[in-house]
């Protein structure tokens, strides 16, 4: 299951470091989300590379209303019961977010690209813990 959101950059977040500000929204995201979904989601995590997880191209930002943001998304990956949390380069943001709006309920490829994507690099993460 997909959660997006398009968070758009205060001035004073440009000064901080992005992973912190990620982190930041993600621990709000992951009370909404805790709320909503309840213990189906126990912990959360951030994807926290440079790259995207749709395409391999570099982040970068999007245009909202003129604004640049970054599309802060998130991912729950029931198995392990984690929220993950990453972010959309522009041409994958605007492709998720338009196939979101044509068929809401259903999953497109890109989703499925990135859902793969997250759960390699999650499981990889935990794998690092146990070295
Ligand atoms: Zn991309």
């Amino acid at each position: 299951m997909m959660v997006g959101i398009h968070y758009s950059l205060p001035e004073e977040y440009l000064a901080m470091d992005i992973d912190e500000y990620a982190n930041e929204l993600l621990t709000k995201l992951f009370a909404q989300a805790h709320a909503q979904f309840g213990n189906a989601i126990k912990l959360h995590w951030f994807y926290g590379s440079d790259f995207c997880p749709g395409c391999g191209q570099p982040i970068d930002a999007i245009k909202v209303k003129g604004e640049n943001a970054l599309s802060l998304n998130a991912y729950i990956y029931r198995k392990r019961h984690v929220l993950i949390g990453y972010f959309l380069c522009s041409r994958c943001a605007t492709k998720v977010f338009a196939a979101s709006k044509k068929h809401p309920t259903q999953q497109s490829p890109l989703h499925a690209v990135i859902e793969k994507n997250l759960v390699a690099a999650y499981k990889q993460h935990l794998a690092s813990l146990d070295a």
